[in-house]
C-alpha cells in the first residue's frame, strides 16, 4: 500500500525567483515611487519579450482576459465567431463582452484543438473572425485555419494562454494568425502574478491597444475613445522580468516530468496521453492531460479525480464541463452535437506538472496509478467468480 503524499500535490504550482532577487527589483521601485502608468520596468519588461517574440508588435495588459477583450474591440470583430467549446470559459467571456455571437465548433481528438475539417460548415453571413485556442500549448492546426482565414476573409485569432515559450518550425507561436493572446496567470507556465500580452501582425493596433487600456487617454487634456483599465503595474512587470529569465530551466524540468509521465504511463491500461506533438514544434510542457477509459481502467475519470485525493493528489479536469454546457452560455445554440469534444470532457484529467515536482513522485504518482487500475482489475475478476461457478466450474 503507498503512503500519501504529506503535502498536498497539486496539478501545478507557480515558479517564483529567489526572493532576494525580487527584493532587489522592488527597492528599485521603491526609490523611483513609480508603481504603475507605463513605467521604466514595463517598458523594460516590453523590451525582454519583444526579443523574446522577436517583434515590436506586442501590448502588454493586467490579464490576459482583457487583452483578449481588448483585442476583438480593437479589431472590430463583430457578429459571430467560430469558436471551441473546449477551453477555459474567459475566451468565451471576452466574445460575450464585446456582444459577439460565439459558435462552437468540435475539437480534434489527437491534440484537442479546433478542428478546421469543421469550421468551414459553420461559416454564415456574418462571421467576422475565427478564435481558435492553442489548448495546453498544443498548436492549432495552423496551416488549415489560416488558408480558411483567407478563403473567407475572416480574422484569424489564437487564445495563447497556455502556449508561451511554444515555437512552429522555428518561429514563435505567437507569429502565426492576425493576433495572439497570452495569459501570464500565476496558475501558467510563465507568470507575472497576473498579466496578459497580445502579440498582433498589424503594428497600427498598437496605438488603440495602448488607449483602450488606459481609459483613451491621448495625453491630458484628450480622451480619444471609451477605454477601460487594463494596464500591467510595475510589480507585475518586475516578477515576469524576473521569471523570464528562468523559462528555459522551468521547461526542461517540465519536459523530464512529461518523459516520466510517458513512459510510465504508456503501461497502464484505460489511460490514453496525446500522441507525441509533430517534430517541427518545439513544446513548452505546460500540462500534461491524459484521457481515462473507464473500462479499460477500470474506473471512471471522475472516480479516479476523487480516489487520487485520498493519496493527497489534486488533479484537474481541464476543462470539464465544456463552455456551451455551462448555465450562462447552455441558451447558445450549438450546430451538432460536439461529439469529440463531449468524449474528451468526459474523460480528460490533468496531471500535476509543474517544476519544483520531484521525479520521485512522479514516479508514485504512476506507482498509485497503476495499483488502482490493478486492484480494479482484481476487483471485476472476483466479482466474475459467482458467475463462473453458476456455469459449472
Ligand atoms: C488563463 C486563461 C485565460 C485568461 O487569462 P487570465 O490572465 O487569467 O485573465 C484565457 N484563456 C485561456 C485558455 C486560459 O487558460
Amino acid at each position: 500500500m503507498i503512503p500519501p503524499f504529506e503535502k498536498p500535490i497539486y496539478v501545478t504550482r507557480p515558479f517564483l525567483p529567489p526572493f532576494e532577487e525580487f527584493c532587489r527589483g522592488l527597492q528599485d521601485i521603491w526609490d523611483s515611487r513609480w508603481l504603475t502608468n507605463d513605467g521604466p520596468v514595463l517598458k523594460r519588461f516590453t523590451r525582454d519579450l519583444c526579443s523574446f517574440f522577436e517583434t515590436e508588435n506586442i501590448c502588454l495588459f493586467n490579464n490576459g482576459t482583457l487583452a483578449l477583450q481588448i483585442a476583438l474591440q480593437g479589431m472590430g470583430i463583430s457578429g459571430e465567431v467560430i469558436t471551441t467549446p473546449y477551453t477555459f470559459v474567459a475566451t468565451t467571456h471576452a466574445l460575450f463582452w464585446n456582444k459577439i455571437r460565439p459558435v462552437f465548433v468540435d475539437i480534434e481528438p489527437y491534440h484537442y484543438t479546433l478542428d478546421p475539417d469543421k469550421v468551414e460548415a459553420a461559416i454564415t453571413p456574418w462571421t467576422t473572425a475565427i478564435l481558435a485556442v492553442h489548448v495546453y500549448g498544443h498548436p492549432c492546426k495552423l496551416n488549415a485555419l489560416a488558408d480558411i482565414a483567407r478563403r473567407h476573409n475572416l480574422r484569424l485569432i489564437y487564445d495563447a494562454a497556455h502556449a508561451f515559450g511554444v515555437k512552429v518550425g522555428g518561429r514563435p507561436i505567437g507569429h502565426y494568425g492576425d493576433l495572439s493572446m497570452f495569459s501570464f496567470h500565476s496558475t501558467k507556465l510563465f507568470h507575472s502574478v497576473e498579466g496578459g500580452m497580445l502579440l498582433f501582425r498589424e503594428a497600427g493596433l498598437r496605438g488603440l491597444f495602448d488607449y483602450l487600456k488606459n481609459f483613451g487617454f491621448k495625453n491630458e487634456v484628450e480622451v480619444v475613445m471609451p477605454g477601460t483599465n487594463a494596464k500591467m503595474n510595475e510589480v507585475q512587470a518586475l516578477m515576469g522580468i524576473q521569471n523570464l529569465k528562468y523559462l528555459g530551466q522551468t521547461i526542461e524540468k517540465r519536459k523530464a516530468i512529461s518523459a516520466v509521465y510517458r513512459k510510465r504511463l504508456a503501461e497502464i491500461p484505460g489511460i490514453h496521453m496525446a500522441p507525441e506533438l509533430p517534430a517541427a514544434v518545439q513544446y513548452n510542457y505546460a500540462y500534461f492531460p491524459v484521457e481515462v477509459d473507464e473500462q479499460e481502467f477500470g474506473m471512471s475519470r471522475d472516480a479516479l479525480y476523487d480516489k487520487l485525493k485520498e493519496w493527497n493528489v489534486y488533479t484537474r479536469r481541464y476543462f470539464y464541463p465544456l463552455i456551451c454546457d455551462y448555465p450562462c452560455y447552455r441558451s447558445i445554440p450549438v450546430n451538432g452535437s460536439l461529439p469529440v469534444a463531449r468524449r474528451v470532457a468526459g474523460r480528460i484529467l490533468t496531471l500535476p506538472i509543474y517544476d519544483g515536482l520531484a521525479l520521485n513522485d512522479v514516479e508514485t504518482i504512476c506507482d498509485i496509478l497503476l495499483g488502482l487500475h490493478q486492484s480494479m482489475r482484481m476487483q471485476s475478476a472476483q466479482a466474475a467468480m459467482p458467475a463462473l461457478a453458476a456455469v459449472g466450474r
